[in-house]
């Protein structure tokens, strides 16, 4: 749902990634060893060193999210590849309150709150999986899931996501009122909320 805990967690994640990615090839070990050497060098100013591969745990999708691939709306994201994808799709868990769910913009799994999992309405869960599962399509395809020119609600890759999350709250009953109760965030404010609202094709509500 969010590209907010990109902006607090999300650099962390990725550069954890980044760095576990560099463990292949003897190049990049050496370069490896090189930034160790580098970090050794300025022990005694600090008189600390930092191990800088972390292991990202990640877990096979279908262990926790069950039935997702007769889902229309899944399918019609996906086509024929449908049930490849998920069976491939893997979930990275993190205990941070704020912030919901998430797709990685280095190699596409799903990044999920366990506050959240544990915590938010199934419908609201449900949808975000639909709105999640767009972004990972938009990362296959190439696509850049976090663009700084544009605010959240304005990027084009979030536009898509949610109208495709929408259309499925329609679908499974969702009256207006909470769908656009669905799309308020902390992150965003009431002009980027109705933005949002009237991207998605709803009616901002006249006070
Ligand atoms: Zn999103």
């Amino acid at each position: 749902m969010s590209q907010f805990e990109f902006k607090t967690t999300g650099s962390a994640v990725s550069s954890y990634i980044k760095n576990e990615n560099q463990g292949v090839g003897l190049e990049s070990k050496i370069s490896l060893l090189k930034n160790d050497l580098e970090q050794v060098a300025q022990l005694p100013k600090l008189g600390v060193s930092i191990r800088r591969i972390g292991d990202v745990k990640l877990y096979p999708f279908t262990d926790f999210f069950k039935g997702f691939e007769k889902v229309d709306a899944v399918r019609s994201t996906f086509g024929g590849k449908t049930d490849e994808v998920l069976e491939d799709l893997k979930v990275e868990f993190f205990s941070f309150k704020y912030g919901y769910m998430a797709v990685s913009d280095v190699d596409g799994h799903l990044l999920i709150s366990t506050h959240h999992l544990k915590n938010s309405e199934f419908r609201v869960l449900y949808l975000d999986i639909v709105h999640e599962l767009v972004h990972v399509k938009q990362f296959m395809e190439g696509r850049k899931l976090f663009n700084p020119e544009f605010e959240y609600v304005d990027n084009p890759t979030e536009i898509e996501a949610y109208r495709h999350a929408v259309k499925e709250a329609k679908r499974i009953g969702m009256r207006d009122e909470e769908i656009i109760e669905y799309l308020k965030v902390e992150w965003i404010d009431e002009d980027s909320l109705n933005r949002l609202v009237t991207s998605v094709g709803l009616k901002v509500p006249q006070k």
